[in-house]
């Protein structure tokens, strides 16, 4: 477990960066999330660090002497902790090295923001217990939850490749769907796409093949969390899902959002963990103290749909699902490393772990359309008349999330913003 609040967490802070005062900024100088960028033409992607509406060179500034994110994340927690009261103190109103640091700045809206690092393996978990009755519910009406969940963090691998940063769009799939009346199976583009709400957790340091994460150590090996859109064609995967789980349904496209939320920046809105009532404990392995005392990490999120319409009217879009991790999420994110790893799988820096779709347990925390509609048979209604079952060409969907208490600035996770295009049309040469 991380050694907890020290004077980079201090509300009171201040920068010498005005947009990082606002108190509804994403970026505060007590946030200090972790992204790559680059500068017009550029080829070399860069470490940056948002602070306001900025983002501070971390090469230029003097605080690293590479700009391998990969590398940086692979940091001991002291070094990563120690960099981060470097970047804090020269960012903080009255700093010595404000000159220095100043010319290491360029506004967020005058560079390219890309993946926040090279990505090597994506695990996709399911976490979302409420999300997983309610599809189950679905799927199998009379066996919604199977009887391994409440033991195993469930999960599968995905592909990397296909995973894209915040304002990238991309193509409904074509598919093999089978209705449930035909005989056979059809290729067509999804007509059921979907996006999922779901938080991605970043490896920092890796662990040796062959060498199990204990609970005790398991949050040394996390760098961080951003937002993650899991998009899924929903009638893809009915059919394809048995036995082996989902495959071409999930793996056209994934967002991610480009700034990574330390675990340091989030110690603030740890929470403890509990089973509730009727529910196992953990076996030993996936169980510590300091995981029952603060697991658990508050974070509220939102999903926003923004229609092609509402777009062309200057629209930002409806609010359709509100929810919480710590509320939606029945296994922690230390456990989600001590079971990845308890067979000596190895995890390595970049990895990343998709944590399922955390829908909360009521009627407007659902994290996916699938569930807003029960399926499609009940469209949502959005505030310009419009009506959507599943996503039509032309909706953006964008992720949004911040953590907020009581005695601690609030911080954010900016936006995860996707667009889906028509099917692709061409020959791909
Ligand atoms: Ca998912």
């Amino acid at each position: 477990m991380t050694a907890g609040i020290d004077a980079t967490h201090d509300p009171a802070l201040c920068s010498w960066v005005d947009s990082a005062n606002d108190p509804s900024i994403d970026f505060p100088l007590q946030n200090l999330p972790f992204g790559r960028f680059r500068y017009g033409g550029e080829p070399q992607w860069r470490i940056g660090v948002a602070i306001g509406d900025q983002v501070l060179n971390l090469r230029q500034a003097g605080l690293v002497d590479h700009d391998d994110m990969n590398r940086l994340m692979q940091s001991e927690p002291r070094e990563r902790r120690a960099l981060r009261q470097a970047i804090s103190e020269g960012l903080c109103h009255g700093s010595a090295r404000r000159n220095a640091f100043e010319a290491a700045l360029v506004a967020q809206s005058a560079v390219e923001l890309g993946m926040p690092c090279e990505v090597g393996d994506y695990t996709d978990f399911y976490v979302g217990i409420h999300h997983a009755t309610e599809v189950g519910r679905q799927f199998r009406p009379d066996n919604p939850l199977l009887p391994n969940y409440k033991w195993v963090p469930i999960g599968y691998h995905g592909r990397a490749s296909t995973l894209q940063v915040s304002g990238t769009s991309f193509h409904r799939p074509m598919g093999q769907v089978k209705a449930v009346d035909a005989a056979q199976p059809v290729l067509v583009p999804s007509a059921r796409l979907d996006l999922e709400l779901e938080l991605g957790i970043f490896v920092g340091q890796p662990n040796a093949q062959g060498v199990p994460v204990r609970m005790e150590d398991a949050e040394q090996h996390v760098f961080g969390i951003a937002l993650f859109n899991d998009w899924s064609a929903r009638d893809i995967q009915s059919w394809e899902y048995q036995p082996l789980g989902p495959f071409l349904s999930k793996n056209f496209a994934s967002t991610v959002s480009p700034w990574i939320v330390t675990m340091e920046a989030l110690e603030p809105f740890r929470q403890p963990f509990l089973r509730q009532a009727g529910n196992p404990e953990p076996l030993p392995y996936l169980d510590s103290a300091g995981n029952r005392a603060r697991g658990a990490i508050g974070i509220q999120m939102e999903v926003v749909l923004q229609t092609a319409r509402m777009a062309q009217a200057g629209h930002a879009g409806d609010v359709i699902s509100r929810s919480n991790f710590a509320e939606a999420a029945y296994w922690t994110i230390a456990q989600l490393i001590a079971h990845h790893t308890v067979n000596g799988c190895a995890l390595r820096a970049g990895d990343l772990l998709g944590s399922g779709t955390l829908s909360g347990p009521g009627e407007e925390q659902r994290g996916s359309l699938l569930e807003l509609t029960t399926g499609g048979k009940n469209p949502i209604t959005l505030s310009n008349g419009e009506r959507r079952g599943f996503l039509e060409d032309g909706d953006t969907i964008v992720l949004r999330a911040y953590c907020d208490r009581e005695g601690a600035r609030r911080v954010g996770f900016g936006e995860c913003r996707g667009t889906v295009l028509p099917t692709f049309e061409g020959t791909g040469a």
